[in-house]
């Protein structure tokens, strides 16, 4: 079997856990805050290391939405999320669209550095 192949196949596989790990919202979400918050959940406002999950609970008017957590710092109480102070909180898609994007934009630059000589195909014909 030829590396390009083994590498075709190897990436078809990734591709495969990839729409497993991103299948649904609240799979994503957990993923994204294993990323973000290695080391356990930090308020992005003060830097508190503890939080409560307020998710589902009656907040008056509606019910907090899922990944909603609260800074347990008394004089802080600040209410975040995963994609709080990122970009990604400020737009209306889909987490898993975002971790896709990423995914992809990792396997590209992981694949430039594993083939450099791709990018020199093109000078191939003229030095010849
Ligand atoms: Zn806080």
């Amino acid at each position: 079997m030829s590396e390009t192949m083994l590498a075709a196949l190897t990436n078809i596989r990734t591709a495969e856990d990839m729409i497993v790990a991103f299948r649904d919202e609240a799979q994503c979400r957990r993923l994204l805050e294993s990323m973000v918050w290695p080391a356990g959940r930090v308020c992005p406002a003060c830097g508190y290391k503890r939080s409560i999950a307020i998710a589902g609970r009656d907040m008056g008017k509606r019910r907090a939405h899922p990944g909603l957590y609260q800074c347990s710092s008394g004089g802080c109480r600040f209410q975040f999320t995963v994609t709080t102070h990122t970009p990604l909180h400020s737009t209306k898609l889909p987490l898993r669209v975002w971790l896709k994007g990423m995914w992809l934009m990792l396997r590209g630059r992981k694949r430039s550095t594993e083939y450099p000589e791709d990018a020199c195909h093109g000078d191939r014909a003229a030095t010849r």
